[in-house]
């Protein structure tokens, strides 16, 4: 889930230029590289007058109106600007483009420092007064943000506190920047692949010497860890992914960590988790600590056990009994474990679930699940040939709702994780439709276990962003608390494994390979096998997150090496896993841990389809009760009236206890 590190984000934007008012509703501007700075120049210009304008309101004309619906029109203008540049800085194959994208970015993130400083306009927004539970929240949601922006500070601080925040927003451009321009390739001769799917040397390209050559790719790195036999292969290819990013992005994150810090003392408070955490659903860096030692208790035992299994499977295989599992061989053992275990081979699944097909199907499951329709629109701009546009249309009365894209395929200079990008936030007040994009580097050669589950996922992101039906922009989809932000996602993953849901594939391909139900059946219990290793793994990266935000500066790196060395695999020379944890560096900071306490909401929400995945009635609910209202409401509050009683981790634990 990429979000942008600014209060930008969380606000929205949208400028209208004469050329945009006149695009298709959906449509994201695509300005050249030419055209980004003029206009961004001038959605900055605007936007500076809309702030002037509440900012001199005489305080006896300030009401909802002149305030909050003023405000709104600021967010959506930043908005049409900061969206489709936040999307083209990460996915436009122009260089040219993705640079002035990033410097329009930077000048976008710069804005706030100005008017949420600004103590006239403060003043404005606290003289307000409003009853209505979503003013309420919108007013409280404004004032939050100065607060953190330090407007309460004294001058000096101020300027310091800008300064601070400027630094920041270029240090995670540059970080992410390092990682989507990882060009590494790796060349190998067929004997040092054995094991390699077939697929995956079909039209590789070769160095003059004949070796293949690989890039460090998602599709390629699935195919050479789960599969290559050379255990010497799979070392030296794992070891360069765990070098991306390099020095250059340790020390990235090392001055990071210390403006952070510097920030959260300027604002009074000790350390920069307890200042980030308390605006949040966990409320204290305690709760959050108290939360992962749980986690920790409950997998470690669990993890222990599986990697003894793993070793196991490696004795056999390499036929020595003193072999030592290594980190470059738990997925390659995973996957062989699986194999012999549950009869569940990737490259099979991999066929059962080609490209086309499984969208289609993910579509027709998700329109029926929350009474929508998808249809491709073949007339909205794209930034690269192959992606794709829908629109979403509300089944009951046909009317158009909103569009996303899909941009699913690796490519060079694009962003290289999974994400969904807000590009454009709903308003009711103003009649504003929502986009959002899903960014993914899938394989061209059809779906394995994990990718369908990365696939629903990020499409659980883009359905929140574009079902949501909030009064202003600022409270739309996933503008919600950051550790509720993954609770949608993470419970549609479900989606993609459930019976239910799997039996509406042959409505969408009569012609595709009718789905086996038994390595359906076998590919759920296959899932019973990993947790410890994977729930040990979560807890490790949110425990080092909270390490490097708490009261001491530390060296990311070193924090790194002492953490991983205190786990059963230990630390492998010369890696660097924090060189490329974008997360750290672009707005999870002090909040990665949020992936397991949303987890927690999102399987007991999902408890609420226990008998029937496909069951639209509470399809329809959960659209109306959670999608819709974004941010409006705070997420506890939600999730109540969904379940109707208050929020249980027991599902929680009881899925990562492996039970
Ligand atoms: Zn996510």
């Amino acid at each position: 889930m990429k979000l942008q590190t600014t209060v930008l984000a969380a606000l929205a934007a949208c400028f209208l230029s004469p050329a945009m008012a006149a695009a298709p509703l959906g449509a994201i501007a695509q300005p050249s590289a030419a055209d980004i700075p003029k206009q961004c120049d001038a959605a900055i210009a605007v936007a500076r007058s809309r702030i002037e304008k509440i900012k001199t309101l005489p305080l006896q004309k300030v009401n909802a109106k002149t305030v909050l619906h003023a405000w709104n029109v600021l967010d959506m203008g930043l908005q049409d600007m900061g969206g489709p540049v936040g999307l083209l800085a990460e996915t436009s194959p122009d260089p040219e483009v993705r640079k002035a994208a990033e410097a329009c970015d930077l000048k976008l993130s710069a804005l706030p420092n100005e008017y949420l400083q600004s103590e006239a306009l403060f003043q404005r927004v606290k003289a307000l007064k409003v009853s209505d539970p979503i003013d309420v929240m919108a007013r409280q949601s404004i004032l939050d943000d100065f607060e953190e922006r330090g407007v309460n500070l004294s001058a000096d601080k101020r300027e310091r506190a800008k300064a601070i925040f400027e630094r920041l927003d270029k240090l995670s451009q540059d970080f992410a920047r390092a990682v989507r321009d990882v060009d590494t390739k790796l060349a190998y001769p067929e004997a040092a692949l054995q094991g390699i799917p077939p697929g995956a040397l079909a039209n590789r390209v070769k160095d003059a010497k004949g070796n293949y050559i690989f890039s460090l790719d998602y599709p390629e790195y699935e195919a050479i860890m789960s599969n290559v036999q050379v255990e010497s292969t799979r070392k030296e290819y794992w070891t360069a992914f765990q070098r991306r990013g390099g020095q250059d992005n340790l020390a990235l994150m090392q001055e990071a960590i210390k403006l952070r810090l510097e920030l959260a003392q300027l604002m009074g408070q000790t350390n920069f988790a307890d200042w980030t955490i308390k605006r949040r659903m966990a409320g204290s860096a305690q709760a959050v600590t108290r939360f992962l030692d749980e986690v920790q208790g409950k997998v470690e035992a669990l993890e222990r056990k599986e990697l003894d299994e793993l070793r196991v499977e490696k004795v056999a295989f390499t036929g020595d009994k003193d072999a030592q599992l290594k980190r470059w061989d738990v997925q390659f053992y995973q996957q062989r474990l699986k194999k012999s275990r549950y009869s569940v081979d990737q490259n099979v699944v991999r066929a059962q679930f080609p490209t086309d097909p499984t969208i289609a199907w993910m579509m027709k499951v998700t329109s029926t699940l929350y009474g929508v329709q998808f249809k491709e629109n073949k007339s909205l701009p794209v930034w690269q040939s192959d992606v794709r546009a829908y629109d979403v249309f509300d089944s009951a009365d046909g009317k158009y709702i909103s569009s996303f894209y899909l941009d699913l395929f690796p490519r060079d200079g694009k962003y290289k994780h999974a994400a969904a990008f807000p590009v454009r936030g709903v308003s009711t007040l103003a009649g504003r439709t929502p986009a959002s994009v899903l960014v993914t580097n899938f394989s061209r050669e059809g779906f394995d276990q994990r990718e369908l589950e990365t696939l629903f996922h990020e499409f659980g992101h883009v359905m929140h962003g574009v079902l949501s039906k909030t009064r202003y922009t600022l409270n739309a989809g996933t503008g919600v608390k950051r550790d509720f932000v993954e609770a949608p996602s993470q419970m549609y993953e479900d989606w993609s494994r459930r019976p239910e849901s799997l039996a509406l594939f042959a409505q969408v391909c009569p012609t595709c390979k009718p789905i086996d139900p038994q390595l359906i059946e076998r590919m759920n219990a296959s899932r019973a096998f990993g947790k410890g290793i994977q729930y040990a793994r979560q807890r490790l990266y949110a425990a080092f997150d909270m390490a490097l935000h708490t009261p001491k500066v530390v060296d990311p790196m070193q924090a790194w090496i002492d953490l991983e060395a205190k786990t059963p695999l230990g630390y492998e020379a010369t890696t660097m896993v924090p060189a490329s944890f974008g997360h750290l560096m672009g707005g999870y900071q002090a909040g990665y841990y949020g992936y397991m306490w949303s987890e927690v909401l999102a399987l007991d929400m999902r408890s609420a389809f226990a008998k029937n995945a496909m069951d639209t009635h509470v399809g329809t609910r959960y659209r109306k009760l959670i999608l819709e209202r974004g941010g409006e409401r705070p997420p506890a509050e939600l999730v109540e009236a969904f379940l109707q009683r208050k929020s249980s981790s027991e599902a929680f634990f009881k899925e990562i206890s492996g039970l």
